[in-house]
């Protein structure tokens, strides 16, 4: 039930576990995080609290982004498999997702025929879903687009393509998300709580828009790629 991704120049590891931590206050059953670096997306996943992902997570390995998520599970039950991150059978696309996907059947059955789930999520049809348009379009950014247009109900997603390491794609609707602003870095959190360690400057994100984050740049975009400007806000530190 919560969201932090972070790219940068740091090792991620930290921002995202404390974020998840503070984000922990939603409630969930399982989280995971996923690590892109040299050696590609490593994927860490567990049943139960941030402290067990915590000893999960191997210290050895280091990337300068990622994404992780908090699960309140809604589409299969609290487990390894069905926790997020979730990723598309080549492992190409990972996403993390809150919320609930309405037409993830008719998405499956009209998309997807053929295709191997991994988990019961409807969360894994949108990555999955991904990776079939990714076929047609040969483009991550359209890829991302399409899907978020055919998606109907609450999201708040962010991914990783592993063969583009400068790139967060994130979206939302009728869930929440922000995408905060750092010197060198940016962040995304369902709530600035979890990164006003490392942040006080937020983008507000509006439903059905694609977010492009960067290392040194953030850009949003309405589902028809035209390009919006919007001015950061500072959050307010709550004692
Ligand atoms: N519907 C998704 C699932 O069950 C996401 C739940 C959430 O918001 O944590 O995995």
């Amino acid at each position: 039930c919560g969201i932090v991704g972070y790219i940068g120049q740091q090792d991620s590891k930290e921002v995202l576990l404390n974020g998840l931590e503070k984000l922990e206050y939603r409630g969930y059953d399982s989280a995971g995080i996923a690590l892109l670096n040299e050696s590609g997306v490593n994927l860490f996943k567990v049943k139960g609290r941030i402290a067990t992902l915590k000893e999960t997570v191997d210290n050895n390995v280091h990337a300068t982004m990622g994404i992780g998520h908090t699960r309140w599970a809604t589409h299969g039950e609290p487990s390894e498999e069905n926790a997020h991150p979730h990723q598309s059978n080549s492992g190409r696309f990972t996403l993390v997702h809150n919320g609930v996907i309405e037409n993830y059947q008719d998405l499956k059955r009209e998309y997807l025929q053929g295709v191997t789930f991994h988990s019961e999520t409807d969360t894994e049809v949108v990555v999955q879903l991904i990776e079939k348009l990714y076929e047609k379009t040969q483009n991550t950014l359209e890829s991302f687009r399409q899907a978020m247009e055919l998606l109907k109900g609450s999201y708040a997603i962010a991914m990783i393509d592993n063969e583009d390491p400068d790139t967060l794609y994130v979206s939302k609707n009728k869930s929440p998300l922000l995408v905060g602003l750092g010197e060198g870095f940016n962040v995304v959190a369902s709530d600035a709580m979890a990164t006003l360690k490392v942040t006080d400057q937020y983008l507000e994100i509006h439903d059905k828009e694609i977010v492009i984050v960067n290392r040194e740049s953030v850009s949003i975009q309405k589902l028809d790629g035209t390009v919006l400007e919007r001015n950061p806000y500072t959050a307010q530190i709550d004692a």
